[in-house]
């Protein structure tokens, strides 16, 4: 038998695609031959994307609905679909068809041909993107791979197909700041990639404003890299070396006469921001850490699921 597979879709105010999506899903998973779920995940719609999507799973079986009691974020929803899918791969996708879904079943022939364990997809273009946004990423993926210590594959996002070795090892994570696409190539096992043209948005604008692409860069770096810390030892050393030579410039040209008796404000003035500037800013990433430990003691859950449809065979089931 043909092994199993999940399609997880996270859905944030998407009412304008929802339907679309999940033709083309549909037609997808009619075309595999094998036992298919499509879950989605309303990460606390304020449209009317909860209501489209709880139709849809009161007419077709195969879909299933998770819906958060307020908005967790994207890396929030796909964990809850991770967690909830119970096939044997899994493929994450986003709701607005940047990603084509039509690529799935040649993924799938990937993923068996290759004997690999993820399936990655590398955007070859991205069309219909800001100029902005393709360049923070571009800078940003590869300064990420310059601090992390696990190599992450460059321009790529959570658009994968992951089978139950993957499935399995992820959903015994229990950190709180997700980041899915660093932990998925944490975990190893055999993963290829799988070139593609990202598509424009189907309908409806991103739902990634420059604050939560901001969160995510910065789970990224904290999670998977202490190198910021060592930065601010490394900034440290360099401006003690700096105040040293100084100290040592003042002193021999005062003997030697070659500096003048009064120093002016200029050099206080520089060395005092200079010294301010590194003190900020290490305490600002060793705050960052702390911060972080600080979420991850209080041991909240990481998302609230207000109401499930479809799953163990029972129509509702309100947490
Ligand atoms: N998304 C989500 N919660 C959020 C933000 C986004 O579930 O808080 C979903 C969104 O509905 C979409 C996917 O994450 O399916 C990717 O978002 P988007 O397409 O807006 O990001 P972009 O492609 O612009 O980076
Ligand atoms: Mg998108």
């Amino acid at each position: 038998m043909n092994k199993s597979l999940s399609i997880i879709v996270p859905c944030f105010n998407e009412d304008s695609v929802v339907e679309a999506s999940y033709r083309r899903m549909k037609a997808v998973m009619d075309s595999l031959q094998r036992p298919t779920e499509l879950i989605f995940i309303n990460d606390g719609s304020t449209d009317d994307t909860y209501d489209l999507l709880r139709g849809i799973a009161a007419k077709d079986q195969q879909v299933k609905l998770i819906s958060f009691s307020r908005n967790f974020g994207h890396q929030k929803a796909v964990t809850a679909g991770i967690n909830h899918c119970t096939s044997e791969m899994a493929v994450i996708i986003d709701a607005d068809l940047q990603d084509p879904p039509e690529l799935i079943p040649d993924m799938i022939r990937t993923m068996e041909k290759s004997e690999a364990q993820v399936v990655y997809c590398v955007r070859k273009a991205r069309k219909g993107e800001g100029f902005f946004k393709k360049l923070s990423s571009k800078i940003f993926y590869r300064m990420l791979n310059f601090f992390s210590e696990v190599k992450l594959p460059l321009d790529t996002g959570d658009f994968r197909l992951i089978d139950k070795n993957i499935i399995h090892e992820f959903n015994k994570m229990h950190e709180k700041g997700k980041y899915i696409r660093g932990l998925v190539s944490w975990v190893g096992f055999k993963q290829v990639p799988y070139y593609y043209e990202r598509e424009p948005r189907f309908a409806g604008k991103t739902k990634y404003p420059f604050s939560k692409m901001l969160k995510l860069a910065t789970t990224s770096l904290l999670y998977f890299s202490t190198k910021p810390l060592r930065l601010a030892t490394t900034l440290g050393f360099i401006a003690v070396i700096f105040s040293l030579g100084l100290a040592v410039w003042s002193i021999l040209g005062k003997i030697l006469g070659f500096t003048h008796a009064d120093p002016g404000w200029t050099s206080l003035f520089v060395l005092i921001i200079f010294f301010g500037g590194v003190q900020l800013l290490t305490i600002g990433i060793v705050g960052a850490y702390v911060g972080n430990l600080f979420d991850e003691i209080k041991n909240r859950p990481e998302y609230i699921i207000q109401e499930k449809q479809n799953f163990n065979n029972q129509k509702e089931d309100v947490q």
